[in-house]
């Protein structure tokens, strides 16, 4: 593939959004970045925080701007001035010790969802049960969100489990057919919030090599393993020679959700965890105004 190939999908990957902010200057912004059409809070307060440049942090006494991410605290913006999101699921992110907090944007995910999102520096993880909970990872094992629920279901209606994950896809297609569904009305609406058995949704957070560590620990290897395909990076911070599928943590969080949402809830997505993104956008805006003037764009 070519270099202009893959900037080209790059591009469509990641304008993969159809709501528009409805505000027309943070849209004129937007329109020149390649996050446009997040439907996203006001990015003034950050503009200003911006102005004032790095603050101590009142924890631990680092310099900080927005927030800290050692003490995973706001720093010269206040909760009521960032967006608080409430999630379907629970997410635990598995943090690898050396993973740079600093580079890391698995604190976002935390900051404008506090109540469903638990960061876990590894090892220190906790049990999860694999009837109830699936890992984000990519592997031959792996399906996708539209077929995790019902692999789910069948993980809780056998009783037992089946890494592999393809008996999962063949049940599927049959139950398309809803005239040859069996089991109790309950299990056969696999889209309806009563009948979910999903609670948690993991996601490593550290760069491509550790990352290998944390997804062969045992703990987790019971765990319905779930693709995120054909979703490509905005993270300016690319790593070497890795695939442009490999996201940051808070892309990922993000798309897996936009997918639940339509594909698990069956609702129309209408930006609800588009906020996700605040501090990301708006970081990459940043980078890229300051690439821009380097004269490196
Ligand atoms: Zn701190």
């Amino acid at each position: 593939m070519s270099s202009l190939d893959q900037d080209q999908r790059l591009h469509r990957g990641c304008r993969d959004k159809t709501t528009v902010s409805s505000d027309s200057s943070d849209t004129h912004e937007l329109a020149k970045q390649p996050l446009q059409g997040l439907k996203l809070a006001s990015h003034a307060v950050l503009e200003k925080a911006q102005q004032m440049g790095r603050l101590k942090c009142s924890k631990c006494g680092g310099s900080r701007m927005f927030f800290c991410y050692t003490c995973c605290s706001l720093v010269g913006v206040t909760l009521q001035e960032i967006p608080s999101i409430k999630l379907p699921v629970k997410i635990d992110i598995i943090k690898h010790p050396n993973e740079t907090d600093g580079k890391s944007t698995a604190i976002h995910a935390k900051l404008l969802a506090p109540s469903d999102v638990t960061i876990y520096t590894y090892p220190c993880i906790p049990e999860f049960d694999k009837d109830k909970v699936v890992l984000v990872f990519p592997g031959p094992g792996a399906v996708s969100v539209q077929d995790m629920m019902q692999c789910l279901h069948n993980r809780t209606d056998s009783g037992s489990h089946n890494p592999s994950g393809e008996p999962c896809i063949k049940r599927l297609k049959r139950d398309e057919d809803a005239t040859h569904s069996e089991g109790t009305p309950d299990e056969v609406k696999g889209s309806e919030s009563r009948a979910f058995p999903l609670e948690r949704v993991v996601f490593i957070d550290s760069t491509w090599n550790q990352t290998n560590k944390i997804s062969t620990d045992e703990r987790l290897q019971d765990l319905l393993q779930v693709e995120l395909k054909m979703r490509k990076t905005c993270f300016w911070r690319h790593q070497k020679g890795k695939p442009d599928t490999y996201l940051a943590t808070i892309e990922a969080i993000y798309y897996f959700l936009k997918d639940f949402h339509e594909h698990c809830l069956a609702q129309e997505y209408n930006a609800e965890y588009d906020n996700l993104l605040f501090f990301y956008s708006y970081l990459h805006s940043v980078v890229k105004k300051a690439k821009t003037s380097a004269g490196k764009c």
